[in-house]
């Protein structure tokens, strides 16, 4: 398989080039070359498989040409032994319709492990192939930067740069990071918003000053093979609510616009899914841009649910690219607008090839109201991501025979606070988590100045030397 870029202008790359890549050089998101597809046949003939086998199955095809399925096997293997589920992605039931995908059994508990586990595997794989050393660079709104450094503390051939908007992520998620002691991690407060902090990081990749001297890899959801990951459970969920034959519904609390980037991905790769629901919180970009067309940047309002505080959403950039016909020049005079601009219009028949998606919105009232009715109906106790994908699956009405499926992204015991406000019950961390509330922590704190994050990182970094 191939990957090209959405902007139309860098060399196409293959898996282990993507991996490895993060952006593309002209400003774009790698995508495949096209949309593998399984027919209904094949689709059923996935029921019963394990979660590894499965994912085999469905990463295959993007993998072809650089890794064969043994080694697939191995490497799936790895990255989900360490989940304390045997099932990796659980199913639970809310109601005669309803139903919880639970992504957070992973080692830092969010769905981001589910991806970052297997992307730490690449790494080494692919580094230890080439003899090279990677540092990754990356922002996070709070999940992906524990999840990344979980995957990554302690190895040899990379080095971690993480960056977080100071004080606007919960005490969990920041232990989670900086109580990491191994030396290949640095973790890095910017005085900012995660916005700042990921333009930072974007700005880094497009300077030689930085990129040349040292080797940078994106671990954010613009990077490719996570994406694929995740593609998996979307399989895994509704092979176990009846596909091919049924069809089932997925809300997704959304961000960055990745994990419900992967739901389309299924959905291109022949999985009937109905709808998929991008829910937001009050930082409703992506709300406006599917029901309006809307897709401009107005700020970030800080909320109860910090992983989806985010005005810009990256991957939203890899399904503009299909809705524009995968023509790349397009895509790149698109973004050159937005990005000097800060809007953008999605005409009504790029909407129109969008109908797959719907959107909604969910302010603090409609977040704690999804939160206790999960309590109080189903006996679940949900984390206010989680709560804003409930309130859009149940904000939409469906057929009596659709499954509709919420895809609950962290663990209730990461945002104890919002939980215990709502619901009146602070949930406890999971026993393996340990003394993580007062163990020792290292982190710096720097102002959202470019030139002082990246020289800080340049004169810090052990460089591109390989053992
Ligand atoms: C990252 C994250 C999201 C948003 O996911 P995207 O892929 O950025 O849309 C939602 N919930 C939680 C808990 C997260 O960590």
């Amino acid at each position: 398989m191939k990957y090209i870029s959405t902007r139309g202008n860098a060399s196409p790359l293959d898996f282990a080039g993507v991996t490895l890549a993060g952006l593309a050089s002209d400003g774009g998101l790698y995508v495949p070359e096209y949309w593998p597809h399984f027919s209904e046949a094949e689709i059923a003939a996935m029921r019963g498989l394990s979660y590894a086998d499965l994912a085999v199955r469905i990463m295959a095809p993007f993998t072809k040409g650089t890794l064969d399925e043994a080694e697939l096997k191995l490497l799936c293997e790895a990255a989900y032994g360490r989940f304390s589920h045997a099932a990796i992605t659980p199913l639970v039931q809310l109601d005669h319709q309803h139903w919880l995908l639970e992504l957070f059994h992973g080692p830092t508990l969010a769905f981001k492990d589910v991806a970052l586990q297997l992307l730490g595997q690449l790494f080494e794989r692919f580094l230890a192939q080439t003899d090279k050393a990677l540092t990754i660079v990356g922002a996070t709104s709070g999940d992906t930067g524990s999840a990344a450094i979980d995957a990554v503390a302690g190895r040899e051939r990379t080095e971690i740069f993480m960056l977080h908007p100071h004080g606007r992520i919960s005490e969990v998620q920041r232990r989670q990071m900086t109580s990491v002691l191994a030396p290949n991690v640095h973790n890095i407060a910017i005085e900012g918003s995660f916005d700042d902090a990921q333009a930072m990081v974007k700005r880094m990749f497009n300077d030689p000053e930085i990129n040349g001297p040292l080797k940078l890899t994106a671990v954010n959801s613009i990077n490719w093979a996570r994406l694929m990951a995740q593609v998996v459970y979307y399989f895994a969920a509704a092979l176990k609510l009846g596909a091919p034959e049924c069809r089932v519904a997925f809300s997704v609390p959304t961000g960055n616009f990745g994990d419900v980037f992967a739901g389309y991905v299924a959905a291109q790769m022949g999985l009937p899914i109905e709808t998929l629901i991008v829910a937001t919180n009050v930082n409703d970009i992506l709300h406006r841009a599917l029901s309006r067309g809307d897709y401009s940047v107005s700020g970030v309002t800080p909320t109860q649910a910090p992983s989806m505080d985010i005005q810009i959403s990256s991957n939203f950039e890899r399904l503009l690219f299909d809705l524009e016909g995968r023509d790349g020049s397009a895509m790149a005079a698109r973004m050159k607008w937005f990005e000097q601009m800060g809007k953008m219009v999605l005409s009504a028949d790029m909407r129109k090839r969008a109908k797959l998606f719907q959107s909604v919105r969910a302010d603090a009232n409609e977040t704690a109201d999804a939160m206790r009715w999960a309590y109080e109906q189903c006996g679940q106790i949900i984390d206010p991501h989680t709560a804003i994908g409930l309130h859009g699956a149940r904000s939409i009405e469906f057929a009596r025979d659709i499954s509709v499926v919420t895809l609950a992204t962290a663990h209730p015991a990461k945002f104890p606070d919002a939980v215990e406000q709502a619901v009146g019950i602070r949930p406890a961390l999971p026993r393996r988590l340990g003394d993580l509330l007062v163990c020792e922590e290292r982190y710096l704190i720097l102002p959202g100045d470019y030139e002082t994050v990246r020289d800080h990182i340049l004169a810090s970094a052990a460089g591109p030397a390989v053992p």
